[in-house]
Formats: structure tokens, C-alpha cells, sequence
């Protein structure tokens, strides 16, 4: 399909979760870089619902996301895309105004409970003694990212929408109501309506097409995987959070993983683990639990990547009629995706604004036009 009525370029979770939303009321094609979906950051995400993340707009999002996580709809039934794992925000004892904060912050989204150093150590034993207090969310949902997008694709394809792999877009015009797009193997798509839902990549899409770019940022994240000690209940382990952005670990395919949450200004590109991540990974793990990452089994990076305010943009460019804009989901883009879908399905096709918390002004893409 060369000429649909909506074409989307990128297909990791924000593009291929629009594309099947939209696929139900118009012919949609995806045309994706890589030669698998979800390469780039959809693939290499913590995967984990909390609420710890972002700011109020963040978890209103992810708050109206949870029904499609609980219930997953038709399509999203056949393997699970997600399970519950509980969440804990610990700190030591000069930390706990920190908590204090967030735990106000986070009660009107999450059923919290305020831990004690022992309540702590019975839900993550694996962190040291100074870890006197916690906050515990025991509804956390850790995604299964691969699962979600698989789900997309078959919603995508059941509803006649094409993805086009290995299909990197190498230049839009614009005539006459019209975006035709070229991919670097040659080969030309034309739809009224392009949606970019390029990642890293959608300033640089932006400046294909014409159009003016946001300013985004992304960010590099590293996670480590590393052996947990002998004997550990990995079953039970929860997601564990620093209070602050210093470090979280969580069971990760029977062992541990880890990120230093670093927040490394990058270019658009195939990210890559830096050395001197990997080791703070590894030293905040021995600083803050019992572990002794002896030996790091695999590690990898990925690109977060916000706009100038941290909110996403979701949003027809005004500056350039047909032009919508799916980006700046930072660190929250699996999570949220139900909702940001929805929000795209009723700004392109109509149909009810889904969020009540969240106004089509707050996620206006020209709020960062000069
Ligand atoms: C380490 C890490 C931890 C994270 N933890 C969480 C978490 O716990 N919870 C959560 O909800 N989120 C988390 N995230 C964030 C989440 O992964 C992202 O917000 C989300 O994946 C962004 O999805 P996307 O579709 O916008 O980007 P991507 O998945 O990067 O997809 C964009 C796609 O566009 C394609 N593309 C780019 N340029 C072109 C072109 N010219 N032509 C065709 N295709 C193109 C790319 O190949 C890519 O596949 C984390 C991210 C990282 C890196």
C-alpha cells in the first residue's frame, strides 16, 4: 500500500500503537528503519509501570493507561503483556523528606504504603541496613515490551494496515495536500496525513519534511544484568528505587538488572553502553544493597528522549497541514502508550478526548515554536 490514507514513520511502541488505533478507521502503512520493530528504545526499556516517573501530566497518563494494562482488549490476550511486580521507593534516613514528597505527590495515582526498616528489608531483603524507609506499591505492572508491540502489529495487520521494515525515510515532500515520502531503498508512499513517530529521530524527521523541530533531547540510559546472590527469592523481588535518580534494580530473566539512571545528552543514534555507566551501575548496586556484582552478564543503553518541558508532543504541527507529531515520551512511553494512542485516535479521527486530567493544550507541539 503506496498511498494510504495515514502514514507513520517509526515502529516502536508509539508509532505501531497509533497505526493500529488508527488502522480501524483508515488505511494506515508504517514504515519503520530497522528490519525489526521495537530496535530502539521500545526494546530496551526497564519495562516497568510506576509512578515514580515524570510529573503530574506523566502519571495522569499513565493512570488512564492501566485499564488497557489490566484488561488487556482483544488482540492483547494471547501472551500476557505484562505482570504484576510491586514497586518500592527506599531510602536512608537523611533521604526521608525526599520520600515524604513523593509519597504526597504519588497518593492520588497509586495505593501507597509508608514501610518501616523492617517492612522494607521483608520486601527487597537484598538492600543494606540504612535502608530505613519505603514506600511500597504493590499494583506496579513490569510490561513485557515485545508482547505490546507484537499486539499492535496483529491489530495493524488485521485491519488491513501494512509495516513496511527496513524502510528508512530519506526525504518528505510536501504538494498539495499530499506528503510523499521516499525511503532510502527508493521506494515512495504518499497519505495526506504523516504521523512521525520517529523516537530520537523526530526533529531530524521534522527537518525532511520542512518543519520547524521541537528542540528534543535524548538522553542515553544504561542497565546492566549481573547474577543475583544464591538463594535469592527472585519470584518476590520488587522493582527497587532509589528516592532520588541514583539507582533501580528489578528481577530481570533469573537474574538482577540495574541502572545508574543516568541521563547522558546524546545524538539520535544506536546507543551504546559507556564504560564508566556500566561501573557506576555496578557501584551504586554494592553501595545501596548486599550484592556483589562480581560479573556483569550483559548490559545495554537506550535513548530517552524528552522535549525542552519533559511532556510529550502529541499534536498536528501548525506550521505544516497534515503533520502530526508523536514525540518526546522520555522515560514513559510504554507505560502511557494506551493513552497517548487514544489521545492520537481523537485528535486525528475524532473520536472522545480519553484523558480527563490531560487537555489537548497540554500537549500542543507549537508551545515550543518561537
Ligand atoms: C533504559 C531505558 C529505560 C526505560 N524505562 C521505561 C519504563 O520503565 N517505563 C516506560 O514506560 N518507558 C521506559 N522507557 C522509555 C520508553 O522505552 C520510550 O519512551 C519508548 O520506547 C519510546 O518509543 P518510541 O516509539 O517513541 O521510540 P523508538 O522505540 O525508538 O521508536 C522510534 C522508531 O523510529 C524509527 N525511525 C527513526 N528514524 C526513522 C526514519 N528516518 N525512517 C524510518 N524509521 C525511522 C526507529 O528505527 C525506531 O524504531 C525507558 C527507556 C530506556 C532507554
Amino acid at each position: 500500500m503506496n498511498n494510504p490514507d495515514i502514514l507513520v514513520i517509526g515502529g516502536g511502541i508509539a508509532g505501531l500503537s497509533a497505526a493500529a488505533a488508527l488502522s480501524k478507521h483508515a488505511r494506515v502503512a508504517v514504515l519503520e528503519a530497522e528490519d525489526q520493530v521495537g530496535y530502539h528504545s521500545s526494546g530496551r526499556s526497564a519495562t516497568m509501570l510506576h509512578y515514580a516517573l515524570g510529573d503530574r501530566l506523566v502519571r495522569a497518563l499513565t493512570l488512564a493507561s492501566r485499564p488497557f494494562f489490566d484488561n488487556p482488549p482483544d488482540g492483547f490476550t494471547d501472551v500476557p503483556i505484562g505482570r504484576p511486580m510491586p514497586v518500592l521507593i527506599h531510602t536512608r534516613d537523611d533521604e526521608r523528606e525526599a520520600l515524604d514528597r513523593l509519597e504526597a505527590d504519588l497518593s492520588a495515582f497509586a495505593q501507597l504504603e509508608r514501610l518501616d526498616a523492617a517492612g522494607v528489608h521483608e520486601l527487597c531483603p537484598l538492600l543494606k541496613d540504612d535502608a530505613t524507609h519505603g514506600i511500597a506499591d504493590r499494583r506496579g505492572i513490569r510490561l513485557d515490551p515485545h508482547a505490546l508491540l507484537q499486539g499492535n502489529l496483529r491489530q495493524l495487520r488485521t485491519h488491513g494496515g501494512e509495516l513496511h521494515n527496513g524502510h528508512r525515510v530519506a526525504a518528505i515532500e510536501y504538494s498539495t495536500g499530499t506528503w510523499t515520502v521516499t525511503s532510502d531503498k527508493g521506494d515512495r508512499f504518499s497519505a495526506p496525513i504523516l504521523v512521525n513517530a520517529a523516537g530520537s529521530w523526530a526533529d531530524e524527521i521534522a527537518k525532511l519534511a520542512g518543519v520547524q523541530p521541537l528542540g528534543l533531547q535524548p538522553k542515553r540510559r544504561t542497565i546492566i544484568t549481573f547474577d543475583a546472590p544464591a538463594g535469592t527469592d527472585l519470584e518476590h523481588l520488587p522493582f527497587a528505587k532509589t528516592v532520588g535518580d541514583e539507582l533501580y534494580f528489578a528481577p530481570e530473566s533469573g537474574r538482577l538488572f540495574a541502572s545508574p539512571m543516568d541521563e547522558v545528552p546524546s545524538d539520535p543514534c544506536d546507543a551504546q553502553p559507556d564504560e564508566l555507566e556500566v561501573a557506576l551501575a555496578a557501584y551504586r548496586m554494592e553501595e545501596r544493597t548486599t550484592v556483589n556484582v562480581t560479573r556483569i552478564h550483559s548490559r545495554w543503553a537506550g535513548l530517552r528522549t524528552f522535549t525542552p518541558d519533559g511532556h510529550p508532543a502529541v499534536d498536528f504541527a501548525i506550521d505544516a497541514p497534515g503533520f502530526f507529531w508523536l514525540a518526546g515520551q522520555g522515560g514513559f512511553g510504554l507505560q502511557t502508550s494506551p493513552a497517548m494512542t487514544a489521545i492520537v485516535e481523537s485528535l486525528i479521527v475524532g473520536t472522545d478526548w480519553p484523558v480527563a486530567d490531560v487537555l489537548p493544550q497540554d500537549l500542543l507541539a507549537d508551545r515550543f515554536l518561537a
